[in-house]
């Protein structure tokens, strides 16, 4: 038996988990009491962790391989794979440059992975061509931080939430998401009544139901109701206005904005009532620990950044920001988009927060790294416009790693297509399951959470370490490893030698502390600096928020080496919060507040498609359910995909409580039960967007339907606002003949069985 500490590897939160090994190579799973975020908490998804880890059914075990499309793919040796994929890659990026292939990468990935992968394709083949599904959930957070405060840093810590009292829940449903961050923002207002919390939401989610006050929009007027509760907080002097003159430029563009609209004009538009709107601007206007969370429903939309500009400007006015208990915190739905963030694992941005475009930025990386041709100055492409490219042939090669776009893309049927036609996949995961394996001519089998070590980074900027607690089964391999050997196939060995120094050649051992050092270092003097980590402090203290660096550590060893050294280092390591010292990192310093238009530019409904889709999560399962729809208790509490949809719109379709029905966009359908409930709002349905395909059926996938608009700067799918039909389905055998033809049609309507 032995004990290891690691985290969770579904959300943000980064939950502290303890692990204790049994003599079967079985372990458990407990939360961690010692851990800052969790305090020992763990949510339905956590606790049963341990299942889908031992569970090894539908594992990847060994490299595949097929040498034509007409052909089966067949098991090969992991030189004849990557030396395939690498003769591949160089063909094209001989005859059509770098910015014919591309990797698309995945939040879950640990931070030396995405390091890796973004140091090879941006320092050594030459392209921007890496994105992430992070571009699905956060960008829009990225964009708008960075414009709001100069850089992608999240001010706040979970030790904020027991100092705060006055919440603003802006399109997340944490109750469900981030259910332990949930927990301590109900822990403290039963102890604390007076605390508020406030909800944004369409929908009456249980975020919603345990608020003080729900403003159940309608979706897409954000702006407006945020811009009329900056005015409502102006009109009434609850704005700070040292911190506005001293530490903000903007203000009076901001005024000019929310004063365009009387309060009762932004009611009608957002069809709230004005008193609740007034009600929440006293709150937050008279509060002081004022915080806001948000995700998805915020993110996801093709006027997302504004979104998020306009709910930061209510902590720029009211100096709620850069002090304990207040501030803009972004809930990160995965768990390591902060970690991918810090290397620059986007298409447009470089590592430790540098940009793309600033040649002095691309300089000291290609320093650092030793790159063989200075870094292409060109964003990359994003998740998006990969497809794009394979479909219009500019992309011929694509390698995706740790992620199911078949999923997850907007408009997944034209995604699919896209891949069909690519010239060559690349799909490199641990699970037999994902729809890309279809497509992949090379399969390359990867490790998964507890078979590897690394590190993650959640949303508060807290970087822990995860111990291998298993070895992965078959010829699996950790991704960084997967990486750094397929680099050595293309020639560039010794830039990714991360091999610990007395390996021999026969048996070379992999060390992902090596990179991290690596990463670390390249952080040094920036607003990340994290140059004086390394895993030795993070196993020995636990974990450490950035920043942290190389006189912080030199402080860590006189404390260690003082007469107190034999009790325990009790404080928080690394920064707690950001900003206390009010000076941004924008060039004035001074952080720059909006004033944002309020016009939506989503698809507009119609006749023909009157109501809005919104697809959303459930509580039990994560992302495309590849670890949690293994597991039997979790499937319980949502066991298949429905379509919520408000009882008077139901009633005008006659349609009833657990009908088959079929909901339709512009681009195509989806077909699942229909659930009456009050919970939703008139004129808006909403769908899970965990399921894919189901014994080759894709009838539940929701993003059949959804659109592929996106934000203009952050390049973040429009998933909140599609405009659809329902109508009733009527499953009769005559039926079945008008959907298809011949066997495949029978098959397809048994699925729906
Ligand atoms: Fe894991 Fe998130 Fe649940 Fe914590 S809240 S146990 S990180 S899924």
């Amino acid at each position: 038996m032995a004990q290891f500490k690691t985290t969770c590897c579904y959300c943000g939160v980064g939950c502290g988990i303890n692990i204790t090994t049994g003599v079967d190579g079985k372990f458990t799973v407990a939360g961690d009491p010692t851990h800052p975020s969790n305090r020992g908490l763990l949510c339905s998804k956590g606790r049963e962790l341990h299942y889908t880890a031992w569970d090894k059914t539908d594992r990847l075990l060994y490299p595949e391989m097929r040498w034509s499309r007409s052909q089966p793919r067949q098991r090969v040796s992991w030189d004849v794979a990557l030396e395939r994929t690498a003769a591949v890659f160089k063909t094209f990026i001989d005859k059509y440059g770098p910015d014919s292939v591309a990797f698309y990468a995945s939040g879950q990935m640990l931070t030396e992975e995405y390091y890796v992968v973004n140091k090879l394709i941006k320092g050594f083949i030459g392209s921007n061509n890496i994105d992430t599904n992070s571009r699905l959930c956060m960008s829009s957070a990225v964009v708008g931080y960075k414009l709001a405060l100069g850089e992608d840093s999240v001010p706040v810590c979970y030790d904020d939430i027991e100092l705060a009292d006055c919440f603003l829940i802006a399109g997340a449903n944490p109750a469900w998401n981030h259910p332990i961050i949930w927990r301590r923002v109900e822990a403290h207002k039963s102890e604390n009544p007076n605390v508020k919390i406030i909800t944004i939401d369409p929908r009456t989610t249980d975020s919603a139901r345990a608020s003080d006050l729900h403003l159940a929009i309608k979706p897409g007027t954000d702006i407006t109701l945020l811009n009329a509760i900056a005015r409502i907080i102006i009109e009434n002097a609850w704005i700070d206005n040292q911190f506005i003159q001293q530490h903000t430029e903007g203000y009076e563009k901001l005024k000019a904005k929310a004063f365009e609209k009387t309060i009762e004009e932004a009611a009608g538009i957002c069809d709230v009532p004005a008193e609740k709107i007034r009600l929440a601007s006293k709150w937050i206007g008279n509060s002081k620990g004022f915080i806001s969370m948000w995700a998805m429903g915020f993110n996801q939309s093709v006027i997302g950044v504004n979104k998020n500009l306009s709910l930061i400007n209510l902590h720029l006015i009211t100096g709620q920001i850069g002090r304990a208990g207040a501030g803009p915190f972004s809930l990160t739905g995965q768990p390591n988009a902060m970690g991918g963030r810090e290397v620059g694992g986007l298409s447009n941005l470089l590592p430790a927060h540098r940009n793309l475009l600033d040649a002095t930025h691309r300089a000291e990386v290609e320093k650092f790294w030793r790159t063989p041709q200075p870094i292409s100055p060109k964003p990359g492409l994003t998740a998006t416009e990969m497809f794009e490219a394979l479909e219009d042939g500019r992309l011929k090669a694509i390698w995706i790693m740790c992620t199911n776009p078949l999923v997850s893309l907007p408009d997944v049927r034209r995604a699919e297509a896209a891949l069909k036609k690519a010239k060559f996949v690349v799909v490199q995961d641990m699970s037999n399951k994902p729809e890309t394996l279809e497509y992949a001519d090379v399969i390359l089998p990867a490790a998964t959470w507890s078979e590897k070590e690394g590190t993650m980074t959640n949303s508060e900027r807290r970087i822990s370490y995860l111990h291998q607690i298993t070895p992965p089964p078959g010829e699996a391999l950790p991704d960084a490893e997967i990486i750094g050997r397929f680099a050595e196939k293309l020639g560039f060995g010794e830039a990714f030698n991360y091999y610990k120094q007395n390996s021999t050649t026969e048996e070379r051992k992999f060390d992902a502390g090596k990179i991290f050092l690596e990463h670390a270092a390249l952080t040094k003097g920036t607003n990340i600096d994290m140059s004086g980590l390394n895993y030795s402090i993070l196993k020995k203290h636990g974990t450490v928020q950035w920043t942290f660096t190389e006189q912080d550590a030199q402080k860590l060893i006189e404390l260690e080496n003082s007469p107190d050294s034999k009790k325990p280092i009790t404080f928080n390591l690394g920064a707690k919060r950001l900003f206390e010292n009010k000076k941004f990192h924008t060039p004035s310093s001074k952080a720059q507040i909006f004033g944002c238009d309020d016009e939506n530019t989503s698809e507009k409904v119609s006749d023909n498609f009157p109501l809005v889709l919104t697809t959303v999560r459930i509580r039990d399962q994560w992302h495309t359910m590849s670890r949690t729809g293994k597991v039997n208790k979790l499937n319980q509490h949502t066991p298949k995909a429905e379509l919520e949809i408000h009882p008077d719109d139901a009633v005008k379709r006659n349609i009833s409580d657990g009908d088959l029905v079929e909901i339709s966009s512009t681009r195509g359908s989806v077909k699942v039960a229909a659930k009456l409930t009050n919970d939703i709002r008139k004129g808006v349905v909403s769908l899970p967007m965990h399921w894919g395909k189901i014994n080759g059926s894709d009838a539940a996938r929701a993003n059949n339907i959804t659109n592929n608009l996106v934000d203009s700067r952050s390049k973040e799918p429009d998933f909140k606002f599609t405009a659809v039909e329902v109508k009733r389905f009527i499953q009769t055998k005559r039926k079945i003949l008008i959907i298809g033809a011949g066997a495949a049609a029978f098959s397809f309507v048994q699925n729906l069985r």
